[in-house]
């Protein structure tokens, strides 16, 4: 289903080889680390090699970026800021064939893969419009003939550390931000997704390169436990930008933490959707499947629970049950189908596990999720989606399982109930509530509401656009990346004041004579 021909034109497009050098510098590429398969879950063959980094080699790129960083931070930030305008010219130019590799190496569908490439773009847009935009506040001193003001600079090293669902719109959010504000980037891509951020980060090097300007984004692929660490127990990191599991995001925590470097953490989510009585059940349907099976339940921000005003449950049930019954699965690069592979095959055997244990804790699966095989599905990754009707206090359901699974609960007494459902986990990054009622919305929206980064009022809870920040509370993590002012994540603070009268004037009245 996959032929050989496709996917080396699509490795080929790219400028990617059998066997790739996995670290650079920005300037050299190298590799002495083992040597990493890269499998496809389209076809569950292997697709191309990858060299990781060493220890050595991870140091390597450090001394670079420390270089780069010294030199970047000079350059005026409209300057950076018409880099990553160009970054995303490129991106633009190549965004068919950076789409096609995505789907190829994590499975997602085409359509998504195009998307995941459009966000690089849209975040290169917007960051070059923030390089003028970078604005510090002044205000008035106590002191006669004194001003005070703010200013931002830059950080350093910002240590970039991917999941293997957004491949490349994960890097992109940071490195564009990031750059803008005058800091370079040292990115180490999940194991899964060695090939694209290898053509991004070539790409990436042929524009610095055609501006002479220094290698400020450099590449480690290499193991979490290794490479990983390398960046979180080193000094000379400022930032580390983590996204990924809850589990590892503490973990990541505590080690930075140990150190007082400064994280952003995007961990994972428990994604629900309130639907009210008041709400349009087609619509609601609609958004809550494609929020379910896209990317076949693999987003941070998949809808795992849908809370269900008991008069319209049958109703709403109904609706939902004949769009899972049309859903398209296969081959991902096929327009047609909306759902690929999972991304590797121990990722089908979790959520056939989580199943099991539905029906164990007590929850009926209604659609049931299986493993597809045949000769339309080889490789072992394509399963179907499922949904199950539970009580909301199941166990397994405050958990995130990584698959497309989703969780109908019924509430009635009022929508304070179906909040205090939705708030019940311990994770906070997305929400949804669907109504037409706008004291039901506003109760959603207000202190009292969604205790979540993300809540959204008549659309699903997947599919952000960059122009807000973007992140979760509670066990997500609490950072924030992407839009409005997540940019100061990126750069350190200085209050300054500069007196200019002559004389001494102490603050708060003290007389030192
Ligand atoms: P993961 O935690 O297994 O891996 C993420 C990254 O961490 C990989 O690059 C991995 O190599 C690296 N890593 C592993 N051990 C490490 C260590 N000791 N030190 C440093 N790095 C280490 O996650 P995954 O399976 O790739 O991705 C799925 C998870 O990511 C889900 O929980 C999902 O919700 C979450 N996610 C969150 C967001 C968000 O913005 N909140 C976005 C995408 C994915």
């Amino acid at each position: 289903m996959l032929p050989d021909k496709e996917i080396q034109k699509a490795l080929k497009a790219l400028d990617l080889k059998d066997v790739n050098p996995g670290a650079s510098d920005g300037r050299k590429w190298f590799g002495k680390g083992p040597l990493l398969d890269v499998v496809t879950p389209v076809n569950g063959s292997v697709i191309a090699r990858v060299k990781q980094a060493d220890r050595e080699n991870y140091d390597r790129v450090i001394l670079s970026a420390r270089a780069a960083f010294s030199d970047w931070r000079q350059i005026p930030a409209p300057i950076r800021g018409d880099i990553v305008r160009q970054l995303g010219e490129e991106f633009r130019r190549k965004k068919n064939a950076l789409g096609r590799l995505v789907s190829i190496e994590m499975g997602k569908s085409i359509q998504e893969g195009w998307g995941e490439v459009q966000e690089v773009i849209d975040i290169c847009d917007y960051a070059c419009g923030l390089s003028r935009q970078l604005y510090g506040k002044q205000t008035h001193s106590e002191r006669p003939r004194h001003r005070m003001f703010e200013q931002w600079h830059p950080l350093g090293i910002v240590g970039v550390i991917t999941a293997f669902n957004f491949p490349v719109a994960v890097w992109g959010w940071n490195l564009a931000i990031a750059l803008v504000c005058g800091d370079v980037c040292v990115w180490k891509p999940a194991s899964a997704t060695p090939l694209i951020a290898i053509a991004c980060q070539k790409i990436m090097e042929k524009v610095l390169k055609k501006n002479r300007m220094p290698p400020v984004s450099c590449l480690v692929v290499g193991k979490g436990s290794e490479i990983g660490e390398c960046l979180n127990t080193d000094d000379r990191v400022s930032l580390i930008s983590y996204t990924g599991s809850c589990r590892m995001g503490k973990h990541i925590a505590q080690v930075v933490g140990a150190r007082l470097g400064k994280t952003i953490l995007e961990l994972g989510g428990n994604n629900a959707v309130i639907v009210t009585a008041n709400a349009d059940l087609d619509l609601a349907a609609e958004n809550i499947f494609f929020g379910a099976v896209g990317t076949s339940g693999q987003r941070c921000t998949t809808t795992r629970r849908v809370i269900i005003e008991e008069q319209v449950y049958n109703a709403f049930r109904k609706r939902l049950i004949a769009h899972y019954r049309k859903v398209t699965i296969g081959n991902p690069l096929d327009e047609k189908n909306q759902m690929g592979p999972l991304v590797d095959s121990s990722a089908a055997e979790t959520m056939m596990a989580a199943i099991k244990t539905i029906r164990e804790q007590g929850g009926k699966i209604t659609v049931a999720g299986r493993k597809l095989t045949g000769e339309k599905y080889p490789g072992g990754c394509y399963v179907t989606p499922a949904f199950a009707e539970v009580p909301a206090d199941l166990p397994i359901v405050r958990e995130e399982t990584f698959a497309p699974i989703l969780y109908l609960i019924r509430y009635s007494g009022g929508v304070e109930t179906a909040i205090a459902i939705q708030n019940n986990v311990p994770q906070g990054l997305s929400s949804a509530i669907f109504t037409n009622s706008l004291a039901e919305s506003e109760a959603f929206l207000s202190a009292m509401g969604s205790d979540c980064g993300i809540a959204n009022v008549n659309l699903g809870t997947s599919g952000a656009e960059i122009g807000l920040a973007f992140g979760g509370e509670k066990e997500t993590g609490g950072g924030r990346e992407s839009g409005s002012d997540a940019w100061k994540a990126y750069m350190r603070r200085q209050s300054n004041t500069v007196n200019w009268s002559g004389g001494t004037t102490l603050a708060q009245g003290i007389q030192f004579e």
